[in-house]
């Protein structure tokens, strides 16, 4: 509430400022961490597989802070359990709203959309990945959680491998979606934004073998680099990258179009405008015939 003579809070702020809250601790938990998330339009309870702050990519806008050392090294497995067992009872039973950083989660807000796997790095490159995804779907299980998706929040680095391929499948028996990062139409961009060794067509390799045995969600984050928004040049690579995976009989369920809302690693990195992120959803959906859906950014972190 505002104080008289002050102006009411801007709903469209207060909202933003809201999203940006994803630190990962939550209390004493080390693994597991409720979020609000814009892109899942409610609760997301994440698992960090990558305590160790560990990944194959060095994206510039990573939002994971790299210059302190990780606290935790390494997945103490019993305690994420625990862990996941407890967010989601005090989601379940509306404690978590009673929280000092949820109280003013809006009330449309307050419902558990997902298990997410993200966290501080890439987490199919964690060791025993579909190990941890079965464990977890059967507490999600025992929590009569059909509804609730488990989202696998990945660069697509490593679906090639056997056992991140046996984890997927069991996404799939178990309300899984797949958001797969895509941001780049050209290898160079590729290599720019998220300055990795992995060449660029083993992740639209990757992309495409997925999305043939499900529908993936991409996401794709535009921002500016040195002040520059991406070249039209690009975006069009970026569609005809798209289209390709389709014409492969890839099955893509949505674009997600976002921009930079939490501080990037990099402070050259910084977000496009809202009109600038509406015009390139709409080239894609034109170029593409794919849905989009668009997330505005802020420089508010
Ligand atoms: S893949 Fe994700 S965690 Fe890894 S550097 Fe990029 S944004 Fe950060």
């Amino acid at each position: 509430m505002s104080n008289p003579g002050e102006n009411p809070p801007d709903p469209l702020s207060t909202a933003r400022a809201i999203f940006t809250h994803h630190e990962r601790v939550f209390d004493n938990f080390r693994f597991v961490y409720p979020v609000l998330s814009r892109r899942a339009k409610g609760i997301s309870l994440g698992v960090n597989l990558n305590p160790d702050k560990v990944c194959n990519f060095d994206c510039i806008y990573c939002q994971v802070d790299r210059t302190s050392p990780a606290e935790t090294t390494f997945v103490e497995t019993k305690k994420l359990f625990d862990e996941l067992e407890i967010g989601l009872r005090m989601i379940l039973s509306g404690d978590l709203y009673r929280s000092p950083k949820f109280r003013s989660t809006p009330k449309h807000l307050r419902r558990l959309n997902d298990i997410a796997f993200s966290g501080d790095g890439e987490p199919t490159t964690y060791r025993n990945f579909d190990e941890i995804i079965a464990a977890c779907a059967e507490i999600k299980r025992r929590h009569w959680l059909d509804d609730v998706k488990m989202v696998l929040i990945t660069n697509a680095s490593m679906f090639h491998r056997e056992h991140v391929e046996r984890g997927l499948k069991i996404l799939d028996q178990n309300n899984g979606e797949i958001w797969a990062k895509l941001e780049a139409g050209t290898e160079e961009y590729f290599k720019l934004i998220d300055r990795t060794t992995i060449p660029f067509q083993q992740i639209l390799d990757n992309i495409t073998a997925a999305a043939r045995i499900r529908p993936l969600v991409i996401q794709a984050l535009f921002m500016r680099v040195n002040n520059e928004p991406p070249s039209h040049a690009e975006l069009e690579a970026f569609c005809d990258r798209l289209n390709e995976i389709k014409a492969a009989r890839g099955l893509l369920k949505l674009v997600q179009v976002y921009t930079i809302a939490r501080k990037p690693t990099e402070s050259y990195v910084t977000p496009l405008a809202d009109e600038e992120v509406n015009a390139i959803a709409e080239l894609i959906k034109s170029r593409t015939k794919l849905p989009t859906d668009v997330f505005y950014g802020t420089t508010d972190y």
